[in-house]
Order: C-alpha cells, then structure tokens, then sequence
C-alpha cells in the first residue's frame, strides 16, 4: 500500500503542471487536503518540514497572491463553474508566472458530498516574457517609425498600406487611419499607376532585397491636394511566413529639387538680363544642327556702346543690355533662342528660315531698336538712344559645325560695322 501510495505521489509529483485539491474543513476554513511539488514549489514552498495534509490554503499562497486566489476559488465554489486566473510568484530567481485553472468537483465523503476545487498551474513564464518582450519590441519598433524623419510605408502582398508613419501623414496630408487598407497606388500620380503593380511584381520576384527607386528620373508621390511631390525612395522587402510585405522610406526632397533646379537655371542663365547664356546657346544649336532642319543665325552688337557708358554711366549701360534682352525675345515667334553671347553682344537662333528670311527678322529688330519701338521707363526719365548692328548666316547644307555658321555671322557683323554701323549683314 506505502509503495503504490509513493508511485501514486511521484506520478503526480512528476507531472510539470502544479496540482492541488482545495476544500473547506468543518469551519469553513479554505484548506488543501492535497497538493503535488510542483504546487508547492510554485510559490516557493518546500515540502520538507510541512506539516501533514490537509494544511491551510493559507499556509501555501504568500500574503501578496492570496486575496485574489481566494476571490476565483470562492467564485468557484458559489458558482460551480471552472475559472482562470493568472498570477506572479516572487521566486528567488524572480517573477514566475502561473496560469491556474480551478475546476470544481463534487465527491462523495461518507454520507454527504462536498464540493472541492481541482486546481492545475501551467508555469508560463517563458511566454510571458516573450511577450513582454515582443511588446517591447513592437513600442520600440513603433516609436522608431513614428519619430522618424522620412515617411515610412508598407505595403502588402495585394499593395494594401499596411503601415503609415506621423512623417507619411506630414507629408501626403493623410491620416493613418484613413490610408491603412488603402491601395498604394492613390499616392501615385496618374503616370505611374498604371505599371506600378508590374514593377512590384518585378521587384518581388528579383533577388535584390531593397533598392533605390530609380535613381536616374525623379520620382514623384501625389499629396492630398492633388500636388506633386518630389520624393526619393528607398524600398526593400521582407518576407514575413512566405508574404512578401515592402517597406518604402521616402524623403521629401522639394527642397533639393528646388536647389538643383535653381542651380541648373543659374548655368545655362545670364545674370544681367535672365536670357540663356553661351553655353545654353550654343546647346541648342547643336540640337538642331543633329537633325537636317535650316537654320539661321545671327550677331547682334550694340553700336558705340561704350560711349553710353561713358556718357550716362554703367546702370543705364546695363539697363540698355536688358532692354535688348527683353525687345530681342519678343522680337518674333521664330526666334527660337535669342541669348547673351557676352559684354553687349547678343545671338539668335531661326530654326527653320533661310537667309533671307532671317535677314529680314533681323532687319526687323534693327529697325525696332532704331525706331524705339518699345514701350520702357527710363530710369533717368528721357530715352537714351541707340541702335545695333547685325550679322547673319545660315547653314549651309549638312553642315554641323555651329562655330562655323557663328563665324560667319561674326563677319557679317563686323562687315555691318565696318560700313556704317545700325544696318544689317549677310555673310
Ligand atoms: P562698337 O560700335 O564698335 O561695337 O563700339 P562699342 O563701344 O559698342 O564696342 P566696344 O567693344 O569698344 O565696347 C563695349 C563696351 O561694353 C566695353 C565694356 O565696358 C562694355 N560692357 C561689357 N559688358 C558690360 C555690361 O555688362 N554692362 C555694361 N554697362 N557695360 C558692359
Ligand atoms: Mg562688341
Ligand atoms: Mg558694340
């Protein structure tokens, strides 16, 4: 009997989950009547030097877990049904946590029945702390994302946001609430739309894990108010239980784009009067002399000018240079460029016309500037007159050589010069 009582004991004592029987005695006292180690060890009890069963159910829960306990089991016992309860035990080697569920059971104990609670402790402290840790993860994760300064999205396999941070909301000028569930592509303008889904699909299928999105053009995401956003964008995928979810981070880079846009206009500009410069000039002849289009040119020198200086000072010199700029781009429609070629000197390009076509346009101008056939506020209150002279060539057939076709009209120009100035040559 002693032996198969042991068996009986080591079974349960064997068994990992903790397990007790909780009654009441004559008095209405809580007590267990039967418990394994492991119920004992649970609270960080130790069997050696207990007193015999049945023992208090005061004596096993310390003070800090026994209010709550009592609560479930005599919720239990009124009730009849089973309940659950969670609890912490402070260990020597710290905070165990016990899941317990409590089963009521009626047995028969000479002539009456008494109602007892069948106790079973699963130790989850293990998934505890992994959620605790998860959790510290994911607010860790979480604040990461929302203070960053770009706008992190994700998306899932079917392009649905699934992730839409505080500078994502800054920058499209929607909620996070609003865009989660939302199709990626109504951040996209118009253009892109249409082939978005098939570079996603590319994307997914390559070995690369994340990239630049194109980093030859420029990329641009659709706020809110329907403006264009000039963004750059990092993206990369991970694939989370065989779905492949992608993350882009975007940067806004209006600034930047404004910068290089200014930059690039500051290149090809001339400072004075805001027309394109030699280099500008001479890019866009070279464009058209690689087609088999006619093309004339010319040279246009303002005359004595250097007597306006010296009569009425620079700043009227200067405002003379813009007001050829401005008289020279408005002069005709077939002026394709007319730029500042450098000091007083200007150039235009005539797609399209023949000599005497452009000897013609340019006769035209000469005779405005002549004639002061434009409408200007002196700043010293009286017009300053002037006039200029023009040289002009024309390509000849084939020809590439753009410092060819300007030498010529240099020619042509110093030809006006030479015989009288204010008149127009062909060379
Ligand atoms: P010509 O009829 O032979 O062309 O005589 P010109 O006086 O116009 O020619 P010249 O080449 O002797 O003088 C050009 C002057 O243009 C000299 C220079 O000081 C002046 N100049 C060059 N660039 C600027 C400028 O940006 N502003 C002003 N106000 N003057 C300039
Ligand atoms: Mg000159
Ligand atoms: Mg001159």
């Amino acid at each position: 009997m002693a032996d198969s009582c042991n068996t009986i004991q080591e079974f349960v004592d064997g068994i990992a989950a903790s397990v007790a029987v909780i009654g009441h005695d004559e008095s209405g006292r809580l007590m267990v009547p039967a418990c394994n180690d492991g119920f004992i060890q649970m609270t960080g009890g130790k069997r050696v030097g207990m007193r015999a069963f049945p023992v208090p159910f005061d004596t096993l829960i310390p003070n800090y877990a026994r209010h709550e306990f009592r609560q479930k089991l005599q919720e239990c016992f009124t009730s009849g049904i089973a309940q659950e309860l969670e609890q912490a035990y402070d260990l020597r080697d710290g905070t165990h946590w016990w899941r317990l569920s409590l089963k009521p059971f009626r047995h028969a104990n000479g002539g009456a029945t008494v109602l007892e609670i069948l106790v079973t402790g699963l130790d989850i402290t293990s998934r505890m702390q992994l959620t605790r840790d998860l959790e510290a993860t994911t607010s860790r994760f979480r604040s990461v994302v929302d203070a960053a300064y770009d706008a992190i999205i994700t998306i899932d396999q079917q392009h649905n946001i699934t992730l839409f941070n505080r500078a994502a909301e800054n920058l499209f000028g929607y909620s996070s609430a609003e865009m989660v569930g939302q199709p990626i592509e109504c951040l996209l303008p118009d253009k892109y739309r249409t082939h978005h889904a098939q570079y996603v699909q590319q994307f997914a299928r390559s070995p690369v894990r994340s990239r630049q999105m194109d980093e030859r053009n420029r990329v641009y995401g659709l706020h809110r108010d329907g403006s264009m956003l000039p963004v750059e964008i990092a993206i990369s995928k991970i694939n989370v239980e065989g779905l492949i979810e992608f993350t882009a981070v975007i940067r806004d880079i209006t600034d930047r784009v404004r910068l290089i846009d200014l930059l690039q206009k500051q290149a090809v500009t001339d400072e004075l009067t805001g027309l394109p410069n030699r280099r500008e000039f001479l890019d866009v002849v070279t464009n058209i002399l690689d087609t088999e289009e006619d093309l004339a040119v010319f040279m246009l020198d303002v005359d004595f000018f250097k007597k306006i200086n010296d009569a009425y000072g620079h700043d009227v010199g200067d405002e003379v240079l813009r007001i050829v700029a401005k008289v020279g781009m408005g002069s005709s429609r077939k002026v394709d460029v007319f730029a500042r070629w450098g000091g007083e000197e200007f150039v235009a390009a005539l797609p399209g016309l023949d000599a005497e076509q452009a000897r013609a346009a340019a006769e035209a101008l000469k005779s405005t500037f002549e004639q002061q056939d434009f409408t200007h506020n002196w700043r010293i209150g009286i017009p300053i007159p002037f006039t200029v002279s023009i040289g002009v060539a024309s390509r000849k057939p084939g020809e590439r050589d753009a410092q060819a076709i300007l030498k010529r009209a240099d020619l042509a120009l110093y030809k006006a010069k030479e015989t009288g100035r204010n008149r127009v040559e062909v060379g």
